[in-house]
C-alpha cells in the first residue's frame, strides 16, 4: 500500500497533510485519518485516541510509540517508555556483574588472608609440638636409662646400683622437668585455643548456608518453568509417611527437604528396610513424572532403591512391593543395575539397565488409565524398562494407589522432581 500517496492529502480538506490516525474509541462513522483541520472539527477531542502519523512512519523495531496499542490503562505504556528511555535493564546487568565480581574478589582476598594467618598458627603449633618431643627426649634421658639396663657383662647388684643412681638424678630434676613441660603445654594450649581447628568448618557451613539465600532466584526460575509446563509441581505439597519393617530402627531412616523442596531419604544401617509412602492417592487419568537419584553411603555392596505404586490397603505390608508395581535398583561400587528382586518393572525394552553411574538420574513416568508405567535413565535415555505382562493387570485392577520410596542398607535417595499433568 502506498501510504505516502494515500495519506498525504485529507479527503475533506484537500491538500492537507495527514497528521494522525484515530486508533481508539472508534465508531463506525468515524474517520480514520486526520489532518490538522479535521482535529479542530472534532468534538470532545482527546489526543489519547490518536496515534501520530509521523511516529508511525518512522517506527523501527524495538521502539515504543505513544498511544499504541490502545490499552485500558495509559500509564502502562508510559511506564514501558520510561524503562526503555532510562535503559534501566542494561544498567542493571552491568551493576549485577560489577557486584558479583567485587564480591568474589573481596571474599577471595579475605579468605587468602585468613588462610595465611591459619598457616602461620599451625606452623607455630607444630614448632611447639616438635619442642615438646625434643624436650621429652632430652629431659627423660631415656636413651641413657636404656643403655644402663641393656648393658652386658655386669652383675645384678651393680646394675641395681647404677639404676638407682640414675633414678636419683631424674628425681632431682622432677620439679624443673615439670615446670618445663607445663610451660610448653601451656603455650600449646594457648595457640590451640586461638586456632580453634573446628571453627573454619563451622564458618564454612554458615557461609554456604547464607549463600543459599540466593536460592530465591532458583525458586523464581522454577516457578517460571512450571508456569510454562503442562505439569504441576507436587514437591511443595507432598508429605511422606514412614513404614518400617522393624520399628526399633526408626532413627536410622530419615527424611528431609532442601531449599528446592527436594526430598532426601537416607538409610544408615545395614540389612534394615524402610519405606515412605505419599500422603496423596494417584489420580488414574493423570500423567505423573518422578525423578530420582541415589548414592550409596559407605562401601558396602548391594544397597537398594525401590520405588513405585502401592495400594492403600497394602502400604504397610511386604515392603510396599506386594502389588508388583515397583522397581528395584541395586547400588554397588558407585554403579547401579536393575535388581534381580524387582517386582513389576522388570521388562527391559531398551538397553540393559546394567552398571550405570550413580550420577545418572532416573525418570519414573506413569499414567494408570493409559497403561503407561516405565523408567528411563536421564539424560541419555539409553535404557528403558516397563511393567511385565502380569503386573499390567494389577495396574488396571488396583484402586487407591500411592507413590512410595523404599530403601535397604546404606543409601541416600533424592526425589528431585514430582510432577502431575495439569489437565
Ligand atoms: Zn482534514
Amino acid at each position: 500500500m502506498d501510504l505516502e500517496n494515500q495519506k498525504l492529502k485529507c479527503k475533506k480538506h484537500n491538500q492537507n497533510e495527514i497528521l494522525f490516525v484515530k486508533t481508539d474509541s472508534l465508531t463506525d462513522e468515524d474517520d480514520i485519518f486526520y489532518c490538522e483541520l479535521c482535529l479542530f472539527s472534532q468534538q470532545n477531542f482527546t489526543l489519547n485516541n490518536f496515534t501520530s502519523m509521523k511516529q508511525l512512519m518512522n517506527w523501527n523495531e524495538g521502539e515504543i510509540i505513544y498511544n499504541f496499542p490502545p490499552l485500558e490503562d495509559n500509564q502502562i505504556l508510559n511506564q514501558i517508555m520510561l524503562l526503555k528511555q532510562e535503559g534501566k535493564l542494561n544498567k542493571q546487568t552491568l551493576k549485577i556483574n560489577e557486584f558479583f565480581e567485587q564480591l568474589k574478589s573481596e571474599i577471595f582476598q579475605r579468605l587468602n588472608e585468613i588462610q595465611k594467618i591459619m598457616n602461620h598458627f599451625v606452623s607455630k603449633i607444630l614448632e611447639i609440638d616438635f619442642k615438646i618431643i625434643e624436650n621429652y627426649n632430652h629431659l627423660s634421658k631415656l636413651s641413657e636409662f636404656k643403655k644402663i639396663v641393656t648393658q652386658t657383662g655386669i652383675n645384678q647388684e651393680e646394675l641395681v646400683a647404677q639404676t638407682k643412681q640414675f633414678l636419683n638424678i631424674i628425681k632431682q630434676n622432677k620439679k624443673s622437668n615439670t615446670t618445663k613441660f607445663k610451660c610448653l603445654l601451656e603455650d600449646y594450649k594457648i595457640l590451640e585455643q586461638q586456632i580453634q581447628l573446628e571453627k573454619p568448618e563451622e564458618i564454612k557451613e554458615k557461609l554456604l548456608k547464607t549463600l543459599n539465600k540466593f536460592s530465591y532466584l532458583n525458586k523464581f526460575e522454577k516457578t517460571e518453568q512450571n508456569l510454562k509446563s503442562k505439569y504441576q509441581d507436587l514437591l511443595p505439597q507432598i508429605q511422606f509417611s514412614k513404614y518400617l519393617f522393624e520399628s526399633a530402627y526408626s532413627s536410622s531412616l530419615q527424611i528431609s527437604q532442601n531449599y528446592l523442596n527436594q526430598f532426601i531419604f537416607s538409610s544408615s544401617l545395614s540389612n534394615k528396610w524402610g519405606s515412605f509412602y505419599s500422603n496423596f492417592i494417584i489420580e488414574n487419568d493423570k500423567k505423573y513424572i518422578f525423578k530420582l537419584k541415589a548414592e550409596q553411603l559407605g562401601s558396602q555392596k548391594d544397597n537398594f532403591l525401590v520405588f513405585g505404586l502401592v495400594r492403600d490397603e497394602t502400604k504397610d505390608k511386604d515392603y510396599c512391593t506386594k502389588d508388583y508395581l515397583s522397581c528395584s535398583l541395586c547400588y554397588s561400587n558407585n554403579k547401579f543395575s536393575i535388581s534381580p528382586y524387582v517386582r513389576g518393572l522388570s521388562k527391559i525394552i531398551r538397553g540393559n539397565f546394567d552398571n550405570l553411574s550413580s550420577e545418572t538420574e532416573i525418570e519414573f513416568r506413569f499414567c494408570v488409565n493409559k497403561n503407561i508405567f516405565q523408567i528411563t535413565d536421564l539424560p541419555d535415555k539409553n535404557h528403558r524398562a516397563v511393567l511385565d505382562e502380569n503386573s499390567k493387570q494389577n495396574l488396571k485392577a488396583y484402586k487407591n494407589l500411592r507413590f512410595f520410596i523404599g530403601m535397604e542398607n546404606q543409601i541416600q535417595i533424592t526425589l528431585l522432581e514430582a510432577r502431575m499433568e495439569k489437565k
